[in-house]
């Protein structure tokens, strides 16, 4: 028979988050979502209220809180690159305080905690794909660092809580991810594109569109989630997760203009400071320990999220 597990995911009301949620509700588990609603919604969330296994706490977890849990999962950190750069030192404090109240939480109750880390702990990487051994090439003083350093700081305290005190950790690396959710106004790229193509305004490219990324539809990525979550106490991670079909901006703006029919022109802006200039990951250790790989090719995911943000916009003006 199954034994219900209480499970607290911070940043519940995100857009991975309300994925995750739903998806452990659905596997019979009972859900706290932790959230501060910086850069998450009730809206997100709002079909979940009436699930007896689904509780909300409106908390910022740069303070402690006690609740009791079997698993953590730490996704609480705003995640477009315009919302964590807008208040840097707030993302900082997320990072690090709000990582180590998770972690001094999951010590008092002898549970199980995941940290969502992130591609950018490798910066604009020398390496390519990335492994997991690398160790990222990172601008310390730039803009995109209070997210980077925040997230490789998380990444070292919970190395040190398992070393130090033996609590089982498990760190996924998450790459791009996209699809239903995401919020229309965080400047991410998928979302951007889809949106102003359906609206009819320029496909905003920031410098000539030839960096590349690896876009990950949210349903494979909350899967890899929750195995690594479920695997051995030796499996701490860091372990990558993510689509490694890898594709330029340019070639993405050109694929959400076909699947949304638009005639949108393109655009160029300034390419911002540190952006990345290449990112695929290389999942042959999630594959292995995790017999994980994602399903979901881009253009079918791409359907999905225009279908999402059609809906979303229809009854709308404006975005
Ligand atoms: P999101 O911004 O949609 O969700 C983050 C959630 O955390 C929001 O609901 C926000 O209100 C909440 N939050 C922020 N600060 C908080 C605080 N101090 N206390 C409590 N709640 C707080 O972002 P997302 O895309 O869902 O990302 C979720 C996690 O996954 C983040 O940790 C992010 O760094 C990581 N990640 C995401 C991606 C991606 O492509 N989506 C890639 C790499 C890593
Ligand atoms: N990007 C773009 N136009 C946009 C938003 C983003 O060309 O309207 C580019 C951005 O410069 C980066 C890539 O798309 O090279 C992915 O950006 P995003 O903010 O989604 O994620 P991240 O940079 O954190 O990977």
């Amino acid at each position: 028979m199954h034994q219900q597990k209480r499970i607290i995911v911070t940043g519940g009301a995100g857009f991975v988050g309300s994925h995750l949620c739903e998806r452990l509700l659905e596997k019979g588990e009972k859900v706290l979502c932790v959230d501060n609603f910086h850069t998450g919604s009730e809206k997100n969330i709002l079909h979940l209220r009436n699930n007896p296994d689904f509780e909300v706490l409106r908390h910022d977890i740069t303070q402690p809180f006690f609740a009791g849990a079997h698993q953590i999962y730490n996704l609480a950190c705003p995640a477009s690159p315009v919302h964590y750069q807008e208040d840097p030192i707030r993302t900082t404090k997320t990072n690090v305080l709000g990582s180590l109240n998770m972690l001094d939480l999951a010590l008092k109750l002898g549970a199980k905690i995941l940290q969502a880390s992130t591609s950018e702990v490798y910066g604009d990487p020398q390496i390519h794909p990335q492994v997991e051994s690398y160790r990222g090439c990172v601008n310390c003083i730039g803009p995109r660092a209070c997210y980077d350093e925040g997230k490789r700081v998380a990444e070292s305290l919970f190395f040190d809580h398992f070393r130090q005190h033996g609590l089982s950790i498990k760190v996924a690396r998450i790459f791009n991810t996209y699809g239903p959710r995401m919020d229309a106004k965080d400047g991410r790229v998928v979302s951007n594109f889809i949106v102003q193509a359906l609206t009819g305004q320029p496909i905003t490219i920031y410098g000539n569109g030839s960096q590349t990324r690896s876009f990950c539809f949210v349903d494979d990525l909350v899967e890899g989630l929750i195995r690594l979550m479920e695997s051995d106490d030796s499996i701490t991670g860091p372990v990558n997760l993510g689509n490694p079909g890898e594709f330029t901006v340019q070639e993405l703006a050109r694929l959400v203009l076909q699947f949304t029919g638009s005639d949108a022109p393109l655009c160029y802006k300034p390419l911002p400071e540190d952006d990345p200039k290449r990112r695929r990951p290389d999942i042959g250790l999630a594959k292995s320990l995790l017999g994980w790989e994602p399903l979901m090719p881009l253009e079918q995911g791409l359907a999905k999220t225009v279908d999402y943000f059609s809906e979303m916009l229809k009854g709308k003006k404006t975005v």
